[in-house]
C-alpha cells in the first residue's frame, strides 16, 4: 500500500491540482479573436450603414434637383402655352394674326431652349400656325392621343402625353398641349409645345453616377418618357408594374427604395419623386456596389489586417499551448517518476511487500489512529521454520523463491484494505492489522501457517518434511504513552513462544507476559 506523499498541489485522487492555464489561453485567445472580429464587424457594418445613409441622402437631393428642372422646363412650356392661348383666343389665328402668331412662336422656341417647336392645329388636326418658317403640310395630327385627348376634354388645363417622334422633324418630343376654344367655348384647335428629350438627356448628363447607374423621368401611369442611358426602344415602355410605381409610390410622394433589377439583377438605390405640379415623376437610381465601393475596399484592408493579426495571435496561442502542454507532460513523467522512486523506497524488490520503512510510517499514523478511535490494532510477526537449512539444502535461489511464495501467501491472506503485509528482515515477515482485535489476528495468523502448509514447499531439513512458518501475535488498543518499539517486542515475543513451543505454530502473548518487561531473547 504506497502511502500517499504529503503534496500541497497533489489532489486526493493524485492528479495535479492546478489553474486550468491550458483552457484559460486557449478561452483567452479565442476570446480576443473573437472580440478583434467583432469590432471590426461592428464598424464595418456601422460605416456600411454610414455610406449608405450618405447614398440616401446624396439621392434624395439628386431626385430633387431632377423633379425642379423637369418642373422648371414644363412650367416655362406651360406659361408659353396659356399666353399664346390667349392670343390666339383674343386675336384669331388667320391673316395678320397667323404671321404674328408665328414670328412669336419661333421667339419663344428660340428663348426656352426646351422647346422643339410649338404649333397651332386647327379642330382638324392641320396646323395652322408653327414656329418654322416653311414646314410643309403633312397628314396632321389627329390620330395623336393629345389631340383626341383635348378633342374629349372640355378642360382647358395642359396635358402632357407620351414621347414621340416628331412629325414635322423627326426630333424625339414630349408633347405638352392645350385645348382651345372659340369664343362660344367650342373646340376650335390645340395648341402643343414639344419638348425635347434631348434637353432632358443632357441634364441627365451632367450628373456624375456610376456606369450600373440610370436616373428616368416618367409620366405618373409609368409611361416612360426619356431615361439615362438613353435607349430609343424604351420610350414609351410602361414601368407601372415596377415596384416603385406598384409599392412605393402609392405611400410616399418621395422615397428611397433598395431595388434589386430583375433585368439585370443588379442592387440598386432608386431615389425616386412624383412631381407636385405635373403627372410626372423622376428617379435617379445607383448600384449598391458603386455606393460601397470605398467601403469594400476599407472592408477588405481591415479583414486582412485583422485576419493577420488574428493569425499571429492563434500562432502564438499554438506555441503557448504546446508548451504549456509539454510541461505538463514532463510535470506528469517526473510525478510518474517521483511515484515510482517512492515505491522502490517503500518496498522490498524480491517479494513485493513493504518493506520496514514503509512499516514504520503505517505504524506511527495506524497507532495515531488506534489512539483516536480506541481501536484495537494488531500485528503478527512471522519467522520461516529451518530456513536456514533450506538454504543450505537447496539453495539461496530455491529460498529467494520460497520466501515470494510465503509473501504471497500474506497478501493473499491481507483482505483489507488497511491490512499492511511487510517483510521485516531476512525471512521475517510482519503483518500490521488495523481495527483488528487479537481474536481476529489469531484467525489470520492461523489462516496463513495453515496455507503455507498447504502450499507443500518440500524442505527436508524440517521434521515435517515440508516448509512452514511459526507466528506471533499481539494486539491492543493503543494510547498516546505506547512505544512502537514495545508493540513489535511483544508481537517478537510471541513468535518466541512459537518458536520455543516446537515452530508450525501460533502463539499470542498472554498478558502477563504482556506485562512483564520486555526483552527480546534469542531464538
Ligand atoms: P528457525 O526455525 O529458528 O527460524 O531457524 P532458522 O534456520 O530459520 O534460523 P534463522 O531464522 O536464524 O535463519 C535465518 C536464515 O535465513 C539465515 C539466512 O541464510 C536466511 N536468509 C535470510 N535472508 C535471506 C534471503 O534474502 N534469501 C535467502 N535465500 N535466505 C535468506
Ligand atoms: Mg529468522
Ligand atoms: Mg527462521
Amino acid at each position: 500500500m504506497p502511502i500517499p506523499i504529503h503534496d500541497p498541489h497533489s489532489t486526493s485522487d493524485g492528479s495535479l491540482k492546478r489553474l486550468p492555464l491550458l483552457k484559460a489561453a486557449v478561452a483567452f485567445i479565442a476570446t480576443v479573436c473573437l472580440c478583434l472580429c467583432g469590432l471590426l464587424y461592428l464598424q464595418l457594418e456601422q460605416s456600411r450603414r454610414h455610406d449608405l445613409a450618405m447614398a440616401e441622402v446624396v439621392s434624395i437631393n439628386l431626385t430633387r434637383a431632377m423633379a425642379q428642372q423637369a418642373e422648371d422646363t414644363f412650367m416655362e412650356a406651360e406659361l408659353v402655352l396659356t399666353s399664346l392661348a390667349e392670343w390666339v383666343q383674343a386675336d384669331g389665328y388667320e391673316g395678320a394674326a397667323a404671321a404674328r402668331l408665328h414670328s412669336t412662336f419661333s421667339r419663344r422656341v428660340q428663348a426656352l431652349q426646351q422647346l422643339s417647336g410649338l404649333f397651332m392645329f386647327d379642330k382638324h388636326g392641320q396646323w395652322v400656325v408653327t414656329s418654322f418658317d416653311d414646314l410643309p403640310r403633312g397628314e396632321g395630327v389627329a390620330d395623336r392621343d393629345y389631340f383626341r385627348f383635348h378633342q374629349q376634354n372640355a378642360s382647358l388645363l395642359v396635358h402632357i402625353g407620351p414621347a414621340i417622334r416628331s412629325r414635322e422633324n423627326g426630333e424625339w418630343i414630349i408633347p405638352l398641349s392645350r385645348r382651345i376654344n372659340d369664343k362660344q367655348g367650342n373646340f376650335q384647335g390645340v395648341l402643343m409645345a414639344g419638348i425635347k428629350l434631348a434637353y432632358f438627356d443632357q441634364f441627365f448628363k451632367s450628373f456624375n453616377i456610376d456606369d450600373d447607374g440610370t436616373m428616368f423621368l416618367a409620366l405618373s401611369d409609368g409611361t416612360l418618357l426619356t431615361r439615362r442611358p438613353f435607349e430609343e426602344r424604351q420610350i414609351g415602355a410602361s414601368l407601372s408594374r415596377g415596384e416603385i410605381f406598384q409599392k412605393y409610390l402609392p405611400n410616399s410622394l418621395y422615397g428611397n427604395a433598395m431595388i434589386t433589377s430583375v433585368v439585370d439583377g443588379v442592387v440598386r438605390l432608386y431615389g425616386y419623386r412624383q412631381l407636385e405640379a405635373y403627372p410626372l415623376v423622376v428617379a435617379a437610381a445607383t448600384s449598391r456596389d458603386a455606393i460601397l465601393k470605398g467601403w469594400y475596399a476599407t472592408a477588405y484592408q481591415s479583414s486582412v489586417i485583422v485576419a493577420l493579426v488574428v493569425l499571429g495571435i492563434g500562432l502564438f496561442g499554438w506555441v503557448f499551448v504546446h508548451q504549456v502542454r509539454d510541461g505538463q507532460r514532463i510535470e506528469a513523467d517526473l510525478r510518474k517518476a517521483q511515484e515510482a522512486l517512492e515505491v522502490i523506497a517503500t518496498h522490498d524488490s524480491l517479494t513485493g511487500l513493504a518493506n520496514r520503512r514503509l512499516f514504520e510510517r503505517a505504524l506511527e499514523i495506524e497507532f495515531g489512529r488506534g489512539a483516536r478511535q480506541s481501536s484495537p490494532l494488531s500485528l503478527i510477526m512471522l519467522d520461516i521454520d529451518y530456513f536456514k537449512s533450506y538454504n543450505d539444502t537447496y539453495g539461496h535461489v530455491a529460498g529467494d523463491h520460497c520466501l515470494t511464495e510465503v509473501a504471497q501467501v500474506l497478501k493473499n491472506c491481507c483482505q483489507r484494505k488497511a491490512d499492511l503485509a511487510v517483510r521485516y528482515g531476512g525471512e521475517e515477515f510482519a503483518v500490521l492489522l488495523p481495527d483488528t482485535d487479537i481474536q481476529g489476528a489469531l484467525t489470520i495468523a492461523e489462516q496463513i501457517r495453515l496455507r503455507v502448509m498447504e502450499q507443500n514447499i518440500e524442505h527436508g531439513g524440517s521434521p515435517t518434511g515440508r516448509l512452514t512458518v511459526s507466528l506471533g501475535c499481539y494486539a491492543f488498543v493503543p494510547r498516546g504513552a505506547d512505544s512502537i518499539e514495545a508493540f513489535i517486542q511483544r508481537a517478537d515475543a510471541a513468535l518466541y513462544q512459537a518458536k520455543k513451543g516446537g515452530r508450525n505454530r501460533v502463539e499470542v502473548l498472554s498478558m502477563e507476559e504482556a506485562a512483564a518487561p520486555l526483552l527480546r531473547s534469542d531464538r
